[in-house]
């Protein structure tokens, strides 16, 4: 992403109660991730392959954060995306409906959110 890119995303996040993001793009995981805690934004990720999704809601600097979890991106091509391995389509229906649920309880009830954070994780399998 360049720089303009860069200030166009934290523009984004900075004015937004709650963020929700889900794509297959690391790099761009990362700097959303980025962008949330730099801006104390709380935000809600999932990420869904095959049969399996997980979804973290993470309140920064109050929880664990995706860079946290998983440190850097993994090397190009050691990863299959959604159109090499398939996803099951009710998946992503379910973890974007959990994405919705945190961001709701995120941004109209952030004093009764956890102190740490949440995580949800769907094996179908
Ligand atoms: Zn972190």
């Amino acid at each position: 992403m360049t720089a303009s890119g860069n200030a166009d995303l934290n523009a984004v996040v900075y004015t937004r109660l709650s963020t929700i993001f889900g794509t297959d793009n690391f790099p761009a995981k990362f700097l959303i991730n980025d962008a949330c805690v730099v801006g104390r934004r709380p935000y809600s990720h999932a990420g869904i392959l095959r049969f399996n999704g997980q979804a973290i809601t993470v309140l920064p600097h109050r929880s664990t954060c995706y860079r946290c979890l998983f440190l850097e991106p993994p090397p190009p091509g050691s990863v299959p995306s959604c159109s090499q391995a398939g996803v099951l389509g009710p998946i992503a229906g379910i973890m974007g409906t959990i994405q919705a649920m945190e961001a709701s309880s995120t941004s109209l009830a952030p004093a009764v959110c956890s102190q740490t954070g949440y995580s949800w994780w769907m094996r179908s399998t």
